[in-house]
């Protein structure tokens, strides 16, 4: 990728920009969205989630329509779903990580 304020080329995973300095992370973060948080979604999933709500919170909304439907598919889906946001694999709808606040 290149540096927004030089051009320069950096690494994908630098941090910084080596030949200006600018904070390339604060750049992408302004301009994406922040992860949903994990608390939240982990509380609705348990609460709601066989109504699919914690994956219209996280903007899986296609997955959360079926899930509406078919009650989290008996439970047995939202108690998967719970499993691995415990474990910390469930992605939100943009394919990012929640978030613990
Ligand atoms: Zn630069």
């Amino acid at each position: 990728m290149y540096c927004p304020n030089c051009g320069n080329e950096v690494s994908e995973k630098a941090v910084i920009c080596v030949k200006c300095g600018v904070a390339l992370k604060g750049e992408n973060s302004l301009v994406g969205t922040d992860g949903k948080d994990w608390l939240t979604t982990l509380l609705l999933c348990i609460f709601l989630g066989y109504l699919g709500i914690h994956r219209f919170y996280t903007k899986n909304t296609g997955i959360g329509v079926v899930q509406l439907l078919t009650l989290g598919c008996c439970g047995i889906w939202t108690l998967i779903d719970f499993i691995m946001i415990l474990t910390g694999s469930y992605t939100d709808g943009d394919g990012k990580q929640l978030v613990k606040k």
